[in-house]
């Protein structure tokens, strides 16, 4: 069964999703590190991208769907994928579930909760060490912590409404995170 990740900017999730892989043999799509090489190309498509990114808003919605389907479809069916920034909007959840069931791929969502005020300490916190220029600025930041909670929040209700949802609070260290995920997921991993 495949995985998709939710977390605030912040959560840890990137760190998690890492682990996840290395742990259960799942090939990771990070949505936005994705992006970020489409954005580093130097084409014109890549000059688009930035501009959002730059910004902290979502890429337009038919070049984030492409990306997410090509990768789909270029790994093999057995081979269990990490879904970590998508779906990040209902739109986006609509295509992209769509896309899982004509593949026949299942999968199980997980929250990482936290509040803004704690995801927006810990990426001022990141920017230092890993030189992310979206994370340096907090306006960035702070947009996209408004996108996160206006558009993607929606969508992990939704998913929870559907009990797909398994929420695990993200206050803790990593790996009291990684054990409560871990815990949640059981024999779904
Ligand atoms: P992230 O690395 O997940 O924080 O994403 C960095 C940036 O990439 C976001 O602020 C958006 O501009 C863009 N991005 C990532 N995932 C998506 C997505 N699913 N849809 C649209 N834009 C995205």
């Amino acid at each position: 069964m495949d995985l998709v990740l939710f977390g605030i900017q912040g959560s840890g999730k990137g760190t998690q999703a890492k682990r996840l892989c290395a742990e259960f043999g799942f090939d990771l799509f990070e949505a936005g590190g994705e992006l970020r090489k489409i954005a580093a190309s130097g084409s014109e498509l890549g000059a688009t991208v930035k501009s959002y990114i730059d910004v902290g808003k979502l890429v337009p919605f038919e070049i984030i769907m492409q990306v997410v389907k090509e990768a789909i479809l270029a790994r093999p069916k057995d081979q269990k994928i990490l879904f970590d920034g998508i779906p990040r909007d209902l739109d986006q959840m609509r295509s992209f579930d769509q896309i899982m069931a004509d593949v026949g791929r299942k999968y199980q969502c997980i929250e990482i909760t936290l509040t803004e005020e704690e995801g927006v300490q810990r990426i001022l916190g990141r920017a230092q060490i890993e030189g992310r220029a979206d994370d340096a600025n907090e306006e960035t930041i702070r947009r996209r912590m408004k996108t996160f909670f206006e558009k993607t929040k929606p969508v992990i209700e939704q998913y929870k409404i559907q009990g797909h949802l398994i929420e695990v609070d993200g206050r803790g260290t990593v790996d009291e995170v990684y054990e409560a995920m871990k815990r949640g997921l059981g024999d779904r991993a």
